[in-house]
């Protein structure tokens, strides 16, 4: 595929300028699959944050932006357009900062967030923000009430590095849509994916000061401001458990309310009367994009009475994905992000092996692939549904496959887990398959391979997989708060 050549925004937006760190500093941008320095991106500094964190409050408080929808809905889509006249240098900055295969920009990387920004400038203009109620009596008096909903404040969004262009439009859509202002951390090994839409907001919106500020950052620690300060009000975060507990301890000194999308680990489950060569045909997509995404189902269940037969399909199905070269349009799966997580996935592969499940395909780091932070499409058989790989997050290219009994015994293992983000089911019968759906506790699931996927969709987790839901009007309204006037008329 061709791509365009690379001419990223490098610099943060703060308080409506694109500008480089306070004291100067830079940071490396490393391309995954080739282990290249690409470019260089502003440092953003603490005080750089603190800044931002000043123009956000100040263009919440003091302009007409939390008022104005039609303001908000005219600055969206001015940004909108932006990002589609943007389009084809975002997908190049996705494929080489991010390790994204161009096949698959066309889809969530790039053009669906694109399309996403347009809903969130409809809804803007056409949300109800105030009704009046049904009138209550109360001492022998009918009693007006007026329910409003207004925007929550100042936003602090912090984001990952797996889809970045998504992850951080699912923040900056509806919370510029609702009324809020926002600071938003990108992730340090994907600046250029949110300095970028900086340079759109700058240069193609009328976007006023401080409503939207980027600080990318080397530093995990300068998002930190975000959840401790008292001039930010919500705290809207997508990444790992681990971070997400933590920054509900820092949110608790200030009770902020807090948004979080984290960690998966979810459950394909095959019923004995499915097809088998359907969902275990395409077994290996739980590879695509290196295993990178929270929603892919990385735990495959299998019944008993059907376990060799589905196995060989896997087995065939990983020896013949293409992976590699993510420029390439034949491969969905390239790079893992950096050389720290290609270790990371590795340590669990070693970790499968010595906790005794069965390594059938893959297992080390590619040989024809000698650069790049690359690992083989791996696929473990007979997992112990306790074990560590099929407990914790890999978030790399392995597949883990458990035995089952029955439709109890698989929703049984389908629960036994610390998250609860999606799944699937497939069955020859639509109705056995949606009474396993029920019983599994996550926020969305496939039934026969269908998607979910679209942005008036809620998308979030059950359990450690998060708090709230992003996207659809649902998403929206996380970023609202909820005020009740009464009225006694005077008449
Ligand atoms: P991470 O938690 O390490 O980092 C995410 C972001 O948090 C980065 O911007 C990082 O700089 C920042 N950060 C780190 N420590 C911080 C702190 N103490 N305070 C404030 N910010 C801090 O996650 P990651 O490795 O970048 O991303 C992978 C994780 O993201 C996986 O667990 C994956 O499941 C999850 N994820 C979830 C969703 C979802 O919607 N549920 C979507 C994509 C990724």
């Amino acid at each position: 595929m061709a791509l365009e050549p690379l001419a990223p925004e490098t610099r943060n937006y703060i308080d409506g300028k694109l500008v480089d760190a306070s004291n100067g500093g830079h940071f490396e941008n490393v391309n995954p699959a080739t282990e290249e320095v690409i470019g260089v991106c502003a440092d953003g500094t603490k005080d750089d944050m603190l800044s931002a964190v000043a123009a956000a409050r100040r263009a919440f408080d003091e302009s007409d932006w939390a008022n104005d929808h039609a303001l908000r809905a005219r600055c969206l889509r001015q940004l909108y357009e932006g990002m589609l006249e943007e389009k084809e240098q975002l997908r190049s900055i996705v494929v080489a900062e991010a390790g994204a295969c161009a096949s698959l920009t066309g889809f969530m990387h790039i053009d669906d967030p694109i399309e996403m920004m347009s809903y969130w400038a409809d809804l803007a203009n056409h949300y109800t923000y105030e009704q009046r109620m049904t009138d209550v009596p109360f001492m022998g008096q009918p009693q007006g009430r007026i329910l409003r909903r207004e925007p929550t404040g100042v936003v602090g969004a912090i984001t990952p590095w797996n889809v970045p262009v998504y992850l951080n439009i699912a923040k900056i859509g509806p919370a510029l849509a609702s009324g809020c202002t926002l600071v938003l951390k990108p992730a340090p090994d994907t600046p250029w994916s949110a300095t970028h839409l900086g340079k759109i907001a700058a240069e193609k919106t009328d976007l006023p000061p401080g409503v939207l500020n980027i600080v990318a950052s080397s530093d995990h620690l300068t998002g930190e401001i975000l959840s401790t300060d008292p001039r930010v009000d919500v705290v809207t975060f997508t990444g790992s458990t681990a971070t997400g507990r933590r920054i509900m301890e820092c949110a608790a000194g200030t009770v902020k309310k807090i948004f979080l999308e984290l960690g998966g680990k979810s459950a394909n489950v095959v019923l004995d009367d499915a097809d088998l060569a359907g969902p275990l045909g395409m077994g290996a997509m739980c590879c695509v994009h290196g295993g990178q995404g929270c929603a892919i189902t990385t735990r495959l269940l299998l019944p008993r009475s059907r376990y060799e037969e589905g196995v060989a399909i896997l087995e065939n199905a990983f020896k013949t994905w293409s992976y590699g070269d993510p420029t390439d349009p034949a491969n969905l799966q390239g790079p893992q992000i950096s050389k720290r997580q290609q270790e990371r996935v590795l340590s669990y592969i070693e970790k499968g092996k010595q906790e005794g499940a069965r390594l059938l395909v893959g297992g080390g780091v590619p040989k024809h692939l000698p650069k790049g932070y690359f690992v083989e499409p791996t696929l473990f058989v007979d997992v112990d549904p306790d074990s560590t790989i099929a407990q914790e997050e890999i978030f790399g290219p392995v597949l883990c496959v458990i035995p089952f009994d029955d439709d109890d015994d698989a929703v049984r293992i389908a629960n036994n887990s610390i998250y609860g983000l999606s799944g699937a089911i497939h069955s020859g019968s639509e109705e056995r398959a949606l009474a396993v759906a029920r019983r599994i506790r996550s926020g969305t699931l496939s039934v026969n391979g269908a998607m979910w996927f679209h942005v008036d969709t809620p998308f979030g987790g059950y359990k450690q997989s998060g708090l709230g839901r992003e996207n659809g009007e649902m998403g929206f309204e996380e970023y609202l708060e909820t005020k009740v006037i009464g009225v006694k008329s005077t008449a």
